[in-house]
């Protein structure tokens, strides 16, 4: 299903136009942050980033969405989200936040068209698979290149699929494909897993996974889907090809969080750092979804987070009411 653009907008926002909720991202926690704070009539802004959706609308089906026994198409989820959310008033433009002013609030959010006064923000500009950035790759994610052992592993049923990596995502995903794939290759450019003991133990005990060490797969082949990869073993230069149905590529995850370097509190790898509450160490700045979550990474777990910094942000702007709206009674 395509994207109904006609129901986004690219207008040149007016300079400096205030706004009570800023969500930054489209994905399952902007859009679900959308519907909290339009059914809160707080007429919340979407800035869709790139593209509207994030990972998701990548994914050929989403089958563990609660109410779609039959699964929905990635894309279709979206476009039921983005509809959800304007029917209760949010506003979703095709834009992309450029720089944010944390200096003070209302926090001034500049974008490609022109810029915003928020006053309050919510962050769910997600994470981004690191790609092996080799022939064949983009031409076929979603035609048997995936990223989501949990999305896509259903398809693999009974066939034979690649994994490639070698921490604890790759060991993890090819350990939950094996319910589904006749036999799992890990792939990996060393003959030393990074991942934690324990996975590794559970990898090389089961039957189903073997591993080829020491190589890196240098093209994925195939027309209209998957049927091998060529693999160059990075100790002899020996180039081979392997028959396989998928490609599971795992060898890391970017959280899109550039914009807030040197601002927003992070951990270790860049991940946002939230309390409960989904606060950041900003007044007012929310983050949720996978931008804030390098644990779940599942579209039902981002809307929620999404749905709980909208609620958070209701609040907020109801404790804060005073300091943004001009007072009715005058002195
Ligand atoms: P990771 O730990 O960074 O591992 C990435 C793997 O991909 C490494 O084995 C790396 O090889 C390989 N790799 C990187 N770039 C590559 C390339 N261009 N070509 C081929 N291989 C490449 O990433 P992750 O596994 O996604 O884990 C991320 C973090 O989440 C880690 O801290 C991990 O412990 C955590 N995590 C934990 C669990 C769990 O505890 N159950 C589950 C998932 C993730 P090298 O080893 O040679 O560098």
């Amino acid at each position: 299903m395509a994207f109904n653009l006609a129901n986004l907008s690219s207008n040149k926002p007016s300079e400096g136009e205030r706004v009570k909720v800023l969500v930054i991202g489209s994905g399952p926690a902007g859009l679900a942050a959308a519907l909290y704070a339009a059914r809160a009539d707080l007429h919340p802004l979407v800035l869709t980033g790139m593209e509207l959706g994030g990972q998701v609308s990548l994914t050929h089906t989403v089958e563990n969405y609660p109410g779609f026994p039959e699964g929905v198409g990635g894309q279709e989820l979206v476009e039921l989200f983005q509809k959800q959310a304007q029917r209760f008033g949010a506003r979703i433009e095709y834009d992309t936040v450029t720089a944010i002013d944390f200096s003070q609030r209302p926090y001034k959010v500049s974008t490609y068209n022109g810029a915003y006064l928020a006053e309050t923000i919510i962050i769910t500009t997600g994470a981004t698979p690191i790609h092996l950035n080799v022939p064949g790759e983009s031409e076929l994610t979603g035609r048997g290149v995936s990223y989501c052992a949990t999305c896509d592993g259903w398809f693999f049923k009974d066939k034979q699929v690649v994994v490639v990596g070698g921490g604890d995502s790759a060991l993890e995903e090819s350990l939950f494909l094996t319910r589904y794939a006749t036999s799992v290759t890990i792939v990996h450019r060393r003959d030393q897993l990074r991942a934690g003991a324990i996975l590794q133990k559970r990898a090389r005990e089961n039957s189903k996974i073997n591993f080829i060490w020491n190589t890196v797969v240098t093209e994925i082949l195939g027309d209209d889907k998957v049927n091998a990869v060529r693999l160059k073993n990075v100790q002899t230069g020996e180039v081979s090809e392997l028959p396989t149905d998928g490609v599971f590529i795992f060898i890391g995850h970017h959280p899109n969080t550039q914009l807030f370097e040197g601002y927003l509190e992070m951990d270790e790898r860049g991940y946002l750092v939230t309390n409960k509450l989904m606060e950041t160490n900003y007044p007012g700045v929310f983050a949720a979804g996978e931008v804030a979550d390098p644990v779940y990474r599942q579209v039902i777990t981002s809307a929620g987070m999404g749905a709980a910094a909208a609620m958070r942000a209701i609040h907020f702007l109801e404790e804060h009411s005073q300091e943004t709206e001009p007072s009715l009674t005058q002195p």
